[in-house]
């Protein structure tokens, strides 16, 4: 990571995403050779096969740089699709889209959140697929799909039985991105910046877009049970990778705090408010390890669904504390942590997103404080 990899930082500054594939196709090649492409993924599809918490603990180190999912081709929203794919796609699914997928040669994205609707309540949405021969047709509004640009496929959550029971409604189907009716209408610029290709969010339409009903992926009416599949374990990733970016921080904060001097002789580390910092952060990511590692022996011990008050508590308290930790240690630079000339200000304005994506921090609050008033005889 420190020879091939961070400092593809350096090199990417001021450069579009785009500019920047040769150099990371030539660090994915290295780690092929290497013998870690695809840490999460199994052999038979080219990965190293690791479980779902010994791929936790490397995706705490892949994470300490930008590019570091990338490039050991373990990012999202990739590595989710690769998941529900291997766990419910058909052989032909995965020969078509799995393989290729996992050898890095196409991208995908997943689409379910629509501007229209409150993405918080997952069950809600007005994307349709109306059976139509041996087809489904695609009708619908998707926004803040996650590197949409260039990718080849979307896996897409749309309402197949408005009438069933809300949680039996939606399915998700496979669709190829140059099937007539498919359309990404522009990347979103978030923070200044509307990104490219692998690094960007898009809004998407369907027009009488037609997919075959092979494409339907895990049977109709699985959409959210797919979706909740691949949320919970994923939580417990992402918050590995929130704990790996507060690392890196709290390392650069330690770094300055020991070097920077406010008077000649008088290093910034000697204030009081920097030292509190320090060891605030360095209790807050050890606490935040324990409660993830927690949360991963009880999906083990119990599976995601009876864990999913252990994953809710995880999801809100590593996304706090990696917003702090990145906070102070950018405060701790000055206007050096402003600048794009060290790491920090990209984890600023990208980590800002973890308490909204994954379940607005609010809605797993309430999920856990639910189940803590059920002890209590309150249906709140
Ligand atoms: C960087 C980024 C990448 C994303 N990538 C994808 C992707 O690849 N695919 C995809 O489908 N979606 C993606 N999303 C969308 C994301 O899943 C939604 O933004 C999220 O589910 C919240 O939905 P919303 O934006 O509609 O907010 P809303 O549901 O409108 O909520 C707005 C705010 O209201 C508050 N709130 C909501 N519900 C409650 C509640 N029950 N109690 C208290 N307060 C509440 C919260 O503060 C919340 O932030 C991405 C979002 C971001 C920011």
């Amino acid at each position: 990571m420190g020879r091939e990899v961070y400092p593809l930082e350096q090199e990417a500054r001021g450069k579009k995403f785009g500019e920047m594939i040769p150099r990371l196709e030539e660090t994915r090649q290295k780690v092929r050779e290497a013998g870690l492409w695809a840490p999460q993924v199994p052999t038979e599809y080219g990965g190293l096969g690791l479980g779902f918490m010994e791929h936790a603990l490397v995706c705490e180190q892949l994470a300490k740089t930008p590019y570091g999912m990338y490039v050991f081709n373990a990012q999202a929203p990739d590595a989710g699709n690769m998941e529900i794919l291997n766990e419910f796609g058909t052989e032909a699914q995965k020969e078509r889209w799995l393989r290729p997928l996992c050898a890095g040669e196409i991208r995908s994205c997943f689409a379910m959140t629509e501007p229209e609707h409150a993405g918080s309540n997952p069950v809600w949405m007005s994307t349709t697929a109306v059976k139509d021969g041996g087809n489904y047709v695609i009708n619908g509004h998707k926004w803040f799909t996650s590197a949409a640009d260039g990718a080849a496929f979307a896996v897409a959550m749309v309402v197949t039985d408005p009438d069933a029971p809300p949680h039996g409604r939606a399915s998700q189907i496979i669709v190829p991105t140059d099937t007539p009716g498919y359309r990404r209408v522009r990347n979103i610029s978030c923070m200044g910046d509307e990104g490219e290709d692998w690094d960007s969010h898009s809004e998407i339409t369907f027009e009488d877009c037609r997919v075959p009903q092979e494409n339907l992926l895990g049977g109709e009416g699985k959409g959210f049970a797919i979706a909740q599949a691949r949320l919970g374990p994923g939580r417990i990733h992402h918050c590995m990778r929130w704990i790996g970016i507060s690392e890196r921080s709290f390392d650069l904060m330690c770094q300055r705090a020991a070097t920077r001097e406010t008077a000649p002789g008088e290093l910034l580390g000697s204030k009081q408010t920097i030292q509190n910092w320090i060891a605030e952060s360095r209790a807050e990511i050890d606490a935040a390890r324990l409660l993830v590692h927690h949360a991963g022996w009880r999906i083990d011990q119990v599976g995601a669904k009876e864990a999913r008050v252990d994953v809710s508590l995880i999801k809100f308290f590593v996304a706090g504390v990696m917003s702090r930790v990145v906070d102070r240690a950018l405060q701790t630079h000055g206007a050096l942590g402003i600048s794009d000339d060290t790491v920090l200000s990209f984890f600023y304005r990208d980590g800002r997103a973890a308490r909204i994506y994954d379940g607005p921090d609010e809605v797993h609050k309430s999920v856990v404080a639910r189940r803590i008033l059920k002890g209590y005889g309150v249906e709140a």
